[in-house]
């Protein structure tokens, strides 16, 4: 690849990134101190052993830290940041450390401490005829999915990494996953949060009400905010009923336009049973069972695209299998599918979202992909990626395309593979090239160019150029009355 598209906004990337520096290194009064705090469980010091919490999921962003800290309680938060603000230390929040745009790792120059909350995994309390759950941050989202199970509710906030993603971590990135379509994002599940300031005062807004319109909704500061404004400590959530109902299925389709259209279809004749509808391109299927190990092609026939529909309610199991088939058949005859497979029992059913949670490892095999976690309207989906696609073809001859996502939200993500005869290393310097032609194309179908993921800091330089500055202001406004002297996870998330 030529040397000049070595791209621009690397560079402001890195210069962004480098956050007015606050002291350095970490005093050694204060370490002793934010110890005393945990006890000699509660922190890890050793360089070997703090790799983890370093390094990103994807092993695209590392940082150095003195001292990562576990504390068990609200309390203990409070005090850690009350030390931490007196002597302007960086914080870095860290849940499960599955964040994919470089939020939860600290700098590189060991001015911050990480805050692991690891440790903080209380169900506080359960009230079924409320409908919430009320959970500490370090409690992982698959133990809620479960403590709901066994209340016969459900928690619906369903992704890739919930066996070991936080719900802290959740919260913070207002995580998306595959069943927004119905429920919502985090943001429409969490009725109440506990939050330390960054002054260590704890703020309790754990009300678990549906309606409370006294005023600023605080909590919509913290949600999606990154760890940028304070430590969410604990939070109230909202379960539902338990779908009694549930069939899967998996369909091939001609192309994205067709897969947005029996959406639709899809939707006039199940409404809101249809709970997760995800778009996934045949190339990244090729990946998958070529490069990572236990999956089969559910179909005996190749086809262009497949649709990875569930549908959900509360009738008696079973009960949605024949309306499922009677629409899967109209739009059959619609020319909407070329082919369609209910699964046929529930391990069937979870071999297939195995599929799916397992695309992220398919674009390691293949070779390394750029991410794009892009969202337009549903109905300029199609137009979005045929424009991508040939945009990029013809910049970067070879490139594989790869494109799958939550296309009943809108939100696709667009990661197209390095092609066979590019090194990683010579392709992966095209990032910045790469996300301004899919980013500028994002935005002039009045899409944006962050749908689930976040900013961290692998967004930050393109946040500051495509949002308008009067938003900018807002932003930087918000982060300067809450964290003035901008020691929660800095440089991330907020163009400074
Ligand atoms: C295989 C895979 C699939 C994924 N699929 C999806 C998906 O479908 N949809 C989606 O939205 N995301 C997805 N993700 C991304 C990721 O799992 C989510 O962003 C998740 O919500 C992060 O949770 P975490 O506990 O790992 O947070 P971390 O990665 O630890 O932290 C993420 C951010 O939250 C902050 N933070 C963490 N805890 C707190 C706290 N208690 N208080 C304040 N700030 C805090 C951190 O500082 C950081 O900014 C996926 C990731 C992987 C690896």
């Amino acid at each position: 690849m030529p040397e000049r598209f070595v791209e621009a906004s690397e560079i402001e990337r890195d210069a962004m990134t480098e956050p007015p520096r606050i002291s350095r290194p970490v005093p050694a009064e204060a370490i002793a101190a934010l110890k005393a705090v945990v006890g000699p469980s509660g922190y890890i010091d050793q360089a070997a052993d703090m790799i983890g919490y370093c390094k990103s999921w994807r092993d695209d962003w590392f940082g150095k830290t003195p001292l990562v800290l576990r504390p068990q309680s609200t309390e203990e938060v409070a005090q850690i940041v009350k030390i931490c603000a007196a002597q302007g230390i960086g914080i870095v929040p860290q849940g499960g450390n599955t964040g994919l745009t470089g939020a939860g790792q600290p700098r590189d120059d060991m001015t911050d401490v990480v805050l692991s909350t690891a440790r903080m995994k209380a169900i506080r309390g359960v009230d079924t005829v409320n409908d919430t759950i009320t959970v500490e941050a370090g409690v992982v989202l698959k133990e809620i999915q479960n403590a709901a199970d066994g209340v016969d509710r459900l928690f619906p906030l369903s992704l890739g990494a919930e066996g070991s993603c936080q719900i802290g971590g959740n919260i913070s990135t207002n995580a998306g996953g595959v069943q927004v379509l119905r429920y919502g994002n985090t943001r429409a599940l969490v009725l109440g949060l506990e939050v330390v300031l960054p002054d260590g005062r704890v703020w309790n807004g754990l009300r678990g009400l549906r309606k409370d319109n006294t005023g600023y909704d605080m909590k919509q500061l913290f949600i999606g905010g990154e760890g940028t404004l304070g430590v969410i400590t604990a939070a109230v959530l909202r379960l539902f009923p338990k779908p009694t109902a549930s069939e899967t299925a998996w369909i091939a389709v001609d192309n994205p336009e067709k897969g947005v259209a029996l959406l639709g279809h899809m939707q006039r004749s199940m409404g809101d049973a249809v709970s997760a509808f995800e778009l996934i391109c045949r190339p990244i299927i090729d990946f998958l069972l070529s490069g990572v190990p236990g999956h089969e092609d559910p179909m005996p026939e190749p086809h262009p695209w497949y649709v990875l529909m569930n549908v959900t309610g509360q009738g008696a199991p079973g009960s949605l299998h024949e309306p499922l088939s009677e629409a899967l058949a109209a739009a059959f005859e619609q020319g909407l599918l070329r082919d369609a497979q209910i699964a046929a029992s529930g391990a069937q059913a979870a071999k297939l979202w195995k599929m799916r949670e397992s695309l992220a490892e398919a674009q390691v095999a293949a070779g390394g992909s750029i991410a794009h976690d892009v969202s337009v309207p549903v109905s300029r989906i199609p137009e979005f990626i045929a424009r991508a696609d040939a945009a990029l073809a013809a910049a970067y001859p070879g490139i594989r395309h790869c494109a799958f996502g939550h296309v009943g939200d809108g939100n696709m993500h667009y990661n197209p593979v390095r092609p066979v005869t590019t090194s990683w290393e010579n392709f992966r310097v095209e990032r910045g090239r790469i996300n301004r032609i899919v980013h500028d194309l994002v935005v002039e179908l009045g899409g944006s160019i962050s749908a689930e993921h976040g900013v961290g800091r692998s967004r930050l330089a393109e946040l500051a150029h495509y949002k308008s500055p009067v938003e900018l202001d807002m932003f930087r406004a918000m982060k300067r009355a809450l964290d003035p002297q901008g020691i929660m996870n800095p440089g991330k998330a907020v163009p400074m």
